[in-house]
């Protein structure tokens, strides 16, 4: 058996393509479109490909997007009033500060970026009056990558109600917000993290396995009833050739991507578990294209909201 491949970049598109009447719409009533900006602090690479990323895809959808690039050693409080400007700029309607942010920031330096950006501007949907509200289950802001997730199955006609769902992984960006979302559709769902034990046994209870651990390939064949849908959200960076000829065979495309490029980024669901899935997303193509499309979502629902007077 071999698990049928969600295609997250066709779902990506349709969601991309849902969203250009809304934005024609909010242009004719509001004199301009959708306003996101984008604000990029330091020199990650990872940070200034995704941005670079989000700002085109975000122009190819119609929105007014622009980037904020700030110096890796900008004290926070100056990132703090580019918040507050931007909180104050009638022409934006979302706003995204990439994390991470640089470790000279303090530790909790994302919790206070975080908390700063209007709720109404939230389009990552991580401040705690849209947390709030998720765990309420009346949230019109909810982070990217989990409703990203939900969008694929629900597109791909995978039944949530009454599945019984595992999400490894707890963080407040992906796990918690994953979870949640699976409550509010109905799924009977188990939380993991490190401290998990017997974690393979736990996850083969699942119909519907989300890993977001980080960890690549951690998931094996021994995690995943037979049948069973895996979202694979992990996206890890990997360079050690022996760790990559491990995972696949001579001329697999993924092996040969590898030794053109140097790295590749690994998913934290192990290739064997496509003979024993009955669903699964690939990485590269499967979650990460949703992240994208859920940002732009969510700044076209802002500014439609923001236009029609719904505050927060
Ligand atoms: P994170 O903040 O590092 O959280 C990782 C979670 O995994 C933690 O809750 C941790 O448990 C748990 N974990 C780590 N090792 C484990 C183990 N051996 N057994 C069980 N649980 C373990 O990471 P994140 O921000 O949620 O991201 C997770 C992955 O998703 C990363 O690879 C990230 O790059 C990727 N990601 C992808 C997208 C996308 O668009 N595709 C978007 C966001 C994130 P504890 O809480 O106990 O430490």
């Amino acid at each position: 058996m071999s698990a049928i491949r969600l295609d997250g970049i066709a779902i990506g598109q349709q969601i991309r393509a849902g969203l250009r009447a809304p934005v024609a719409e909010f242009t004719r009533q509001a004199g301009r479109a959708p306003g996101l900006s984008l604000v990029l602090v330091g020199d990650d690479p990872g940070s200034h490909l995704y941005v670079s990323s989000k700002l085109r895809s975000a122009g190819d959808s119609g929105l007014d997007a622009e980037i904020h690039r700030l110096p890796g050693d900008t004290p926070i409080d100056e990132l703090l009033r580019l918040v507050d400007r931007l909180n104050r700029d009638e022409r934006c309607d979302g706003i995204l500060v990439q994390s991470p942010l640089p470790t000279q920031m303090g530790a909790d330096a994302e919790r206070r970026v975080f908390d700063a950006i209007d709720p109404a501007k939230d389009v990552d949907g991580f401040h705690p009056t849209n947390v709030g509200k998720l765990v309420q289950g009346r949230a019109d802001l909810v982070a990217c990558t989990p409703s990203g997730v939900i969008e694929i199955l629900e597109r791909s006609g995978i039944r949530i109600a009454g599945a019984s769902a595992v999400v490894i992984g707890r963080s407040d960006i992906v796990g918690k917000p994953m979870a949640l979302l699976l409550l509010h559709r109905h799924a009977t769902v188990t939380i993991c993290h490190s401290r998990t034990r017997d974690l393979a046994s736990v996850a083969r209870e699942a119909d519907i396995l989300v890993a977001a651990l980080g960890r690549p390939a951690f998931v094996t064949t021994d995690f995943v009833k037979p049948g069973a849908t895996v979202i694979d959200v992990g996206t890890t960076p990997v360079s050690d050739a022996e760790l990559v000829a491990g995972w696949f065979e001579p001329g697999h495309k993924r092996r040969d991507a590898f030794e053109r490029r140097g790295s590749l980024v690994m998913g934290d669901v192990h290739p064997g578990v496509e003979a024993v899935a009955g669903a699964l997303t690939p990485v590269p193509g499967g979650v990460g294209p949703l992240t994208i499309a859920m940002l732009l979502k969510n700044t076209v629902t802002a500014a439609m909201n923001r236009l029609n007077g719904i505050g927060l």
